[in-house]
C-alpha cells in the first residue's frame, strides 16, 4: 500500500470529483477560458491567441491528465468566454466552470493572492474518519489586478522578477481536480506559495502521489486511516452557508488562495477556516 501523501494528512479534508465524470462516452470536464486572459497570455500578438493558448493551457491540463491514464480529466475544446463580475467572487460560482481573471480582485480575498480556486461539493461520510468532499463545481480566477503585475507568458522560461503564469495555472488546475496544498516541505507544484523564481512545467513526485491517491483504488481505505482531528480542519458545521445547506447539511463551498508568500488561507463560505 503506498504511503498517504503528506498533503492529505497534514492539510485539510480531501476533495475529489466522482471518477464517473472522467469515464464513459464523453469523459472530462468542459473548461472555458476568459478572453481577457487569452489576450493577456499573448499580449504581443493578440490576434493569434487561439494557437498560443492552445499550446500553453492545454499542455498544462495534459500534464495532470496524463498522470492517470484510465481517466480523462478535461475536455480540450476550451471555449473563450467573457469574464464575469470583476469584484464579486460569488458570481464565479455560476457555470460555466473555467479559468477566469479579475482586474479588480475581491475584498474578501488576500491582496497578495495570485489566484484562487473556488469549489463546491458535498460531504461524504460526514463526521467519520473517512470524510471527504465530492466536488461538483470548480473554477479558477487569476488576479489580474496584482500589484506590479507582470506575468511572464513565455512558454519556455521565466524572467527574473516576474511571476510565471503557466506555473500558477498548473497549480490551480491541481486544485480544480481536488488537490489541496503540499505542506511537507517537499518540492511540489502544490506548495501553498510561489515566488518569481518558480517555474513549473512538470509535476513533482509529491504531486503525482497526491493525484494518484485521490483517484486511486486505495482512496477510502487510506482516508479511513487518517487521524480524526485533522480531517475536520477545513470546515465545521458553522462554516456551512445556510443557503447552501440541505436537510442533511452536506453542502460545502469555499476557495483556496495561492499566495506569493506568507501564510496560505482556506475559506469556506467566506470564513477563514484554515491557515498554514
Ligand atoms: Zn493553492
Amino acid at each position: 500500500m503506498p504511503p498517504i501523501p503528506e498533503s492529505l494528512v497534514s492539510n485539510a479534508i480531501p476533495m475529489k470529483w466522482p471518477t464517473s465524470k472522467f469515464e464513459g462516452e464523453s469523459p472530462g470536464i468542459e473548461v472555458v477560458i476568459a478572453q481577457e486572459l487569452l489576450i493577456w497570455l499573448d499580449n504581443e500578438n493578440p490576434t493569434d491567441y487561439v494557437s498560443d493558448y492552445d499550446n500553453i493551457i492545454v499542455d498544462l491540463m495534459r500534464t495532470w491528465d496524463e498522470e492517470i491514464p484510465s481517466l480523462n480529466f478535461f475536455k480540450y475544446d476550451l471555449a473563450p468566454v467573457p469574464n464575469k463580475d470583476y469584484s464579486n467572487r460569488l458570481k464565479y460560482f455560476d457555470e460555466p466552470m473555467g479559468i477566469y481573471s479579475s482586474t479588480e480582485w475581491f475584498q474578501d480575498v488576500s491582496l497578495n493572492a495570485l489566484a484562487i480556486a473556488q469549489f463546491s461539493g458535498d460531504y461524504v461520510n460526514r463526521g467519520t474518519s473517512n470524510e471527504y468532499i465530492l466536488l461538483d463545481f470548480s473554477t479558477i480566477i487569476i488576479n489580474q489586478a496584482f500589484d506590479d503585475l507582470a506575468w511572464d507568458i513565455n512558454k519556455s522560461g521565466y524572467q527574473i522578477g516576474y511571476f510565471d503564469l503557466p506555473s500558477i495555472i498548473l497549480h490551480e488546475l491541481g486544485h480544480f481536480l481536488g488537490l489541496i496544498h503540499e505542506t511537507s516541505g517537499q518540492n511540489a507544484v502544490m506548495r501553498a506559495t510561489i515566488d518569481t523564481s518558480t517555474k513549473y512545467r512538470n509535476l513533482y513526485p509529491a504531486d503525482q502521489n497526491a493525484i494518484s491517491y485521490i483517484y486511486g483504488p486505495d482512496f477510502l481505505t487510506l482516508t479511513a486511516e487518517r487521524s480524526g482531528p485533522i480531517v475536520s480542519a477545513i470546515a465545521q458545521p458553522k462554516d456551512i452557508d445556510d443557503t447552501e445547506s440541505d436537510e442533511e447539511n452536506t453542502r460545502v463551498k469555499g476557495f483556496i488562495e495561492l499566495l506569493k508568500d506568507g501564510t496560505c488561507n482556506h475559506y469556506v463560505d467566506g470564513k477563514l477556516v484554515y491557515s498554514h
